[in-house]
């Protein structure tokens, strides 16, 4: 039988599935006649719902990435944006940074971090002896929450496959996730940011430590010492995995 017409007959037998339910398909296994498979002509049973893929999906790099998702409107934050705000730094780094998502001067310049909790940021970067331009610099959402609230559980869930999908093309060996959304995007944990902190968990081959964000320490400066040991942590485990 020819490829096209089993390709017609296999499509009206998904319909009918749809329509009737199994009680007129034939179910897989017991699939013996003609219908689907015919190894003698090298016909291949088509998967009967296959996952396309999206372009962005595909990207090789970060700036085909960025390109193909500046414009995204998967979820409400997008109707506020200003602008997106994609991540910065070194494609090649070994260490990524994760904030939650942009606020006011992140919106407006369309760059993480470069408000008065980014200037913060680049400080605490610089006290374990790594320059801004050196790591990796991204959210868990790349638009502004009205008011900088949290970002809601669909909106992480909706924007996380595109800070996967950065980290798959950065491939850093450690993460350092600023605070609780980025941590629990990251991680999928429920625990709180004191049952984190301190500890060193897995992500994509990365390992990853949890500490404050830096606009928690500007409204409580006197987590600072906590937050310095975590650093401190962090740098030790940086020294033992990158001078491997
Ligand atoms: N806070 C964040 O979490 N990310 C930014 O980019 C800026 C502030």
């Amino acid at each position: 039988m020819k490829k096209e017409i089993k390709k017609e007959l296999l499509k009206s037998l998904i319909v009918q599935k749809e329509i009737f339910g199994d009680e007129l398909f034939i179910p897989k296994k017991k699939r013996t006649t003609t219908i689907v498979k015919e190894p003698s002509t090298g016909f291949v049973e088509p998967e009967l719902f296959p996952e396309k893929k999206e372009d962005w999906e595909k990207a090789a790099s970060l700036d085909e990435l960025e390109k193909l998702i500046c414009n995204c409107t998967k979820c409400g934050l997008h109707k506020n944006r200003n602008k997106f705000v994609f991540g910065t730094g070194n494609p090649n780094a070994n260490v990524l940074v994760i904030g939650e998502g942009p606020g006011a001067e992140e919106d407006k310049q369309g760059l993480p971090f470069v408000g008065r909790a980014g200037q913060l940021l680049t400080g605490m970067l610089k006290a374990i002896k790594f320059e801004r331009e050196e790591v990796y610099i991204g959210n868990v959402v790349k638009c502004r929450p009205p008011e900088n609230r949290t970002p809601l559980p669909d909106e992480m869930d909706t924007c996380m496959p595109y800070l996967k999908k950065q980290s798959e093309l950065i491939k850093p060996k450690l993460i350092l996730c600023l605070g609780l959304t980025a941590a629990r995007g990251l991680l999928k944990k429920k625990e709180s940011l004191g049952m984190l902190r301190g500890k060193v968990f897995e992500y994509e081959g990365a390992k990853v430590m949890v500490t404050y964000h830096s606009a928690a320490l500007l409204r409580n400066p006197n987590w600072k010492k906590d937050c310095w040991e975590d650093l401190k942590k962090f740098k030790k485990l940086y020294d033992e995995i990158v001078s491997q």
